[in-house]
């Protein structure tokens, strides 16, 4: 059965999937075969298959799965297709989901804390604070449940003892904010080994929310 031929950012998406997969092992946020990545594609979404990492997998490894429950690939999907899914369904405006146990976000994630505005940068995810997801078991229904909730007006948050999620419009926007959030959570971390450190207010992360809004190339840039 023939995959849409649909197009992100006008190019090849199963093209710009496996190069996202070399770039999350290249930039050390992903190991082995525990992150995945999706792109919304018609009525579904083109996912990683369970079990691979970026070494050896092919264009046509993706499995693309419908918002219906139709699958059309030669492999089983990642087993955490369902909160790529929820995301999906509950959110018209993100284009691409990417999953990570990157080493920073899953620190944090363990010590199931929220990433607060303790850095400007962590506006890349849209608000004054990463939300850190409540525990539940890994390809479950009640994971998608409160990944949907951590993620409300957000492009990322922390799974509790698991890993981290980003979205965007585009997968190079998912892409950014994964790397960014990734950056974030170890200086975060470093920061608490020696001390308290200050958190922005709600009215200075409003002016950088603003800021990002009206300068540069949008809700990821920052001065960089
Ligand atoms: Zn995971």
């Amino acid at each position: 059965m023939k995959v849409p031929p649909i197009s992100i950012d006008g190019a090849a998406p199963r093209e710009d999937m496996l190069a996202a997969l070399v770039e999350l092992d290249a930039r050390g946020l992903n190991r082995g075969s525990s992150g995945n990545l999706s792109c919304r594609v018609g009525e579904g979404m083109l996912i990683t298959p369970t079990g691979m990492g970026a070494g050896g997998i092919e264009p046509d490894d993706l499995v693309w799965l419908g918002f219906d429950g139709a699958r059309r690939g030669r492999l089983a999907p990642s087993s955490e297709w369902h909160f790529h899914a929820a995301l999906y369904r509950a959110r018209p405006e993100l284009h691409a989901v990417v999953h990570t146990h990157a080493t920073y976000c899953t620190a944090l994630a363990c010590l199931r804390r929220d990433l607060p505005a303790f850095h400007y940068m962590v506006a890349v995810a849209g608000g004054d604070s990463v939300r850190c997801a409540p525990y539940r078991l890994f390809g479950t229904e009640a994971l998608s449940e409160v990944v949907v909730e951590a993620m409300q007006d957000r492009k990322a948050c922390l799974l509790a003892t698991h890993g981290a999620v980003s979205a965007g419009a585009t997968l190079r926007e998912a892409m950014k904010v994964m790397i960014e959030l990734e950056a974030l959570c170890r200086s975060y971390l470093a920061a608490l080994a020696v001390g308290t450190p200050a958190i922005l207010s709600a009215q200075e992360m409003a002016e950088v929310i603003e800021k990002f809004r009206t300068y540069g190339q949008g809700p990821v840039a920052g001065d960089d």
